[in-house]
């Protein structure tokens, strides 16, 4: 796109040249002719009006090449002027007469006007690329920079930086510190690109490097996390304080991964969203593995958008057990996909390319009625109660009027509420701690049982639990898996008992696979187990008759 603009303000210029020519020419053909009046058919125009009309439509060429390119454009138009000067310069020196230096001042001042209009247009454009708060190049600055350097030879790399939970520190330092340490930050990644590299601020936490190609991109990559990292001292009116920011970074290079902005751009941000997902404050380079990871990932969206239209999902239900005498306390829904060509795609799979698109509420939403509807009778029709679990992502709880919604399914599936069990993970609440709250402790006055899934494998369990009313922990699959050799393992499972008695919650464990792992968990003091040693997830038919069996 940025070689049609090139090309269309080069024809232009070059059209002006080329008029501003034949205007010399004219004003050389009249020199030629003598004598202070022509003679046009049967009017006549006096000489000294002709060549004001010229010298007028000359400045309005030389100003228009100014408007159409300030750089550009105000060298052409000194070099036309200059000729122009010099032909006025030969008719002093061949005539022996000064009438050509009224014309000779006219040019100088033309010159100085054109000067002053350049540097208004320079500083315009250079205000409307760059950042405000740190000076260096905004979005709309970078994009042209990569436009225009992806129409010339030299490799490049472009390596996009973005801060770790920056939203973090600006709810807890305020935005005026918050602000600070982005220019703190830009002023570091300024000086880590040399005079032919950019730095530049894409967005709000989002920062982007493009410098000649480097011999060592990980060590490149290296100097900028550490340069991030290093500390920030914040100094207020009377305290002062050392701040420690991390961030993830995502490389690419042109032409190798890419020969427009667009992809470029593109793939150096799924190499950064890579290094994020990795655990953060690391560095990623793109590669062929990535781009087939992104192409699998679009696959996927239009499967799951698929699958939802046509119905192609479907649920299995996994018993879970009282540990001491296998007594069944209910099921966890697990969603399963089978696209018509007979392929079972796992939710392991599909759940976080649908939890990064907004599908994963529109997954969920269906999860929860059709398992209210298929329970429904059972629940119902059963003598001891029984408890179905759902899975919700966080997204879900994070949104305002979600326990609304779980109210209407529930009325509407005519579903008991109190044998309802909400599983929710701890992951990104910080974001949005204040309505995940209030959709739980709604959520909790239904009467709906909340289970935090996955414990132990986020990083601010404790903080979550004491703020939030949950009823049941579940001790993840990673901590079972070692725990008959493990004694971390052991030791981790026996603390969540702990924690959970002091904070009111039973716990169970999922993934749990043998009859030695079952042992160290009842000898641990665990509630209830899940997994395949006592029960693998069974279609709604099987799951029905496992129960009435029971
Ligand atoms: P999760 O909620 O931690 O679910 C437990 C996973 O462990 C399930 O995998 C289950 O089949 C598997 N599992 C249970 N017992 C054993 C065992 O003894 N051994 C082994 N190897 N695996 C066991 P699944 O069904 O593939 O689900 C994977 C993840 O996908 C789930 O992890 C959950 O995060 C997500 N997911 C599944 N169904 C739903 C859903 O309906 N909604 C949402 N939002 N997420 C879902
Ligand atoms: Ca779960
Ligand atoms: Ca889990």
């Amino acid at each position: 796109m940025n070689k049609n603009i090139v090309k269309k303000s080069s024809l232009k210029i070059l059209i002006c040249i080329v008029l501003y020519i034949i205007l010399v020419m004219c004003t050389l053909f009249i020199d030629s002719k003598g004598g202070m009046i022509i003679h046009i058919g049967k009017g006549s125009i006096a000489n000294n009006s002709f060549n004001g009309v010229i010298n007028a439509l000359q400045v309005l060429i030389c100003v228009i090449l100014v408007c159409i390119d300030y750089k550009k454009g105000f060298i052409v138009s000194c070099v036309l002027y200059g000729i122009t000067f010099a032909l006025m310069f030969r008719t002093i020196i061949r005539l022996h007469v000064l009438t050509p230096f009224v014309g000779m001042s006219h040019v100088f001042i033309s010159i100085v006007t054109l000067a002053i209009l350049s540097r208004f247009f320079w500083q315009r454009d250079k205000a409307l690329i760059t950042d405000a708060l740190t000076q260096l190049i905004n979005r709309r600055g970078m994009l042209r920079v990569l436009s225009q350097k992806c129409c010339e030879k030299d490799t490049f790399d472009i390596v996009y930086v973005d801060i770790d939970d920056f939203k973090f520190i600006n709810d807890n330092l305020g935005h005026e510190n918050g602000d600070y340490i982005l220019k703190t930050i830009a002023k570091r990644l300024a000086l880590l690109v040399d005079d032919k590299g950019f730095a530049c601020r894409i967005g709000g936490d989002e920062f982007m490097l493009i410098v000649p190609a480097k011999d060592d991109k990980k060590a490149f990559m290296n100097e900028i996390i550490n340069a991030v990292a290093a500390k920030i001292e914040i100094v207020n009116d009377d305290s002062s304080r050392d701040i420690y920011v991390t961030t993830s970074v995502g490389m690419v290079r042109y032409p190798e991964h890419g020969n427009d902005a667009d992809s470029l751009l593109k793939y150096a941000d799924l190499a950064m969203f890579h290094a994020k997902k990795e655990g953060k404050n690391k560095g990623q380079i793109f590669d062929d593995s990535l781009a087939k990871e992104m192409i699998r990932k679009s696959e996927l969206e239009v499967i799951i958008k698929e699958s939802l239209d046509k119905d192609y999902f479907f649920l299995v239900y996994q018993p879970q057990f009282e540990i001491n005498n296998k007594k069944l306390r209910g099921f966890e829904t697990l969603i399963r996909l089978k696209t018509p060509d007979g392929n079972m795609i796992s939710p392991g799979e599909f759940i976080p390319v649908a939890e990064d698109s907004n599908l994963i509420t529109r997954i969920d939403e269906y999860v929860m009625k059709r398992a209210l509807r298929e329970f429904k009778k059972l629940v119902k029709n059963r003598k001891e109660s029984i408890v179905l679990s759902i899975n919700m992502s966080t997204k879900d709880i994070c949104m305002t009027g979600f326990s609304k919604k779980v109210e209407e399914a529930l009325l509407e599936a005519d579903f008991p509420p109190e044998c309802l069990e909400i599983e929710i993970t701890e992951y990104c609440f910080a974001h949005a701690i204040d309505i995940a709250a209030a959709n739980i402790e709604a959520l909790k006055k239904l009467g709906i049982k909340i289970a935090l899934d996955d414990f132990g494998t986020g990083f601010a369990s404790l903080s979550y639990l004491t703020k939030l009313p949950i009823d049941l922990l579940k001790i993840d699959k990673s901590f079972v898996d070692n725990i008959e050799t493990d004694i971390k393992s052991r030791d981790f499972a026996s603390a969540v008992v702990s924690i959970g008695r002091v904070q009111g919650c039973e716990i169970i464990s999922e993934g749990v696979e043998n009859e030695n792992q079952l042992s160290v968990l009842q000898e641990v003091g665990c509630d209830f187990v899940q997994g395949y040693v006592w029960g693998k997830p069974l279609s709604y038919e099987k799951a029905i008759e496992f129960c009435n069996a029971n």
